[in-house]
């Protein structure tokens, strides 16, 4: 790396755990549109599983996702060893208060993952020196948390996000789809219909202006409002097969409970299906 920046070549960081899809490649073709160095690094971080057998059984495809990376021209791949990425152990001594924004959603489902996840990027980004950081909005949550860590720990690199990359009937790109039996799989769809389901009723809030509404007495309060959408999708997904462990609306930028109609809100859900737990999420009016 310290070669490159004396070359003063540009650096741009695409942190992966392997199992590429077009999502991954979307973020290195970013990359390579703005003229800098791309680096991949491929790493399974044991630290940011909290279900152990979800750990497991991550999907482990090397070969395949090196000739991925081959074929689209990455310059640099790394692929670090545990003891690398974790020289003096897997605990995380002094881990960041990132407040609600880390405890809320996947922070309350998975307790513990945001920890992992902002240790093992705070070390890969210590190693690799990048210049921009690509992310994807399909991990919402992660990204807004990833800009934290760069601002608390005064990290000189840019975080790019972008976004989220769909199968052709709209399921998200994830490393976890390959684990969807058949079924599962058709059905796997109605996470990313019931997303655009609430995103559009509330668009049409948005439009009516709740505010104006309100006024009647017999009006009812946003949260009683969108709560009615978000119950209706998650009663559906429900009947399809799916364990729903959350389905909400919030700020955009803070992820907090919502006040006001006119806020940038995104609509959020994590679900299990077929014992595989998928999230994704939308921008309300994108
Ligand atoms: P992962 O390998 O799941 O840790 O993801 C590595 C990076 O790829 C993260 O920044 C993800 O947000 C991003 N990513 C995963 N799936 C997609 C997708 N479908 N579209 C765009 N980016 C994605």
């Amino acid at each position: 790396m310290k070669l490159l920046k004396k070359g003063s070549k540009r650096l741009g960081f695409v942190p992966t755990m392997g199992a590429l899809h077009e999502g991954h490649l979307s973020l290195l073709r970013a990359a390579k549109r703005r003229s800098l160095v791309t680096i991949c690094s491929i790493f399974v971080n044991p630290t940011q599983f909290n279900d152990p057998k979800d750990f497991e059984k991550y999907p482990i495809t090397t070969e395949q996702d090196l000739a991925k990376l081959r074929a689209m021209g990455c310059d640099l791949v790394f692929l670090p060893s545990v003891k690398e990425i974790y020289p003096a152990g897997t605990t995380n001594k002094k881990p960041i208060d990132f407040g609600f924004l880390a405890t809320t959603l996947e922070g309350e489902h998975r307790p513990g993952h945001f920890d992992g996840m902002a240790q093992v990027v705070e070390r890969l980004l210590r190693i690799t020196e990048p210049d921009y950081l690509f992310m994807g909005l399909k991990d919402y949550q992660q990204q807004l948390i990833v800009a934290q860590l760069i601002s608390y720990r005064n990290m000189g690199v840019k975080l790019v996000s972008l976004p989220t990359l769909r199968e052709k009937d709209g399921l998200a790109m994830s490393s976890r789809n390959v684990r969807l039996g058949k079924d599962a799989r058709r059905k796997a769809v109605s996470l990313h219909k019931e997303l655009n389901y609430v995103a559009a009723q509330i668009s049409t809030l948005k439009i009516q202006n709740l505010e104006a509404v309100s006024q009647k007495p017999e009006a009812k309060s946003l949260a009683d409002m969108i709560g009615k959408y978000t119950s209706t999708s998650k009663v559906r997904l429900v009947k399809k097969g799916f364990e729903v462990e959350y389905l909400e609306v919030r700020n955009a930028k803070t992820l907090s409970v919502l006040t006001n109609i006119r806020e940038k809100m995104v609509v959020l859900v994590a679900a299990k299906i077929d014992g595989v737990r998928l999230i994704d999420n939308v921008v309300v009016g994108k």
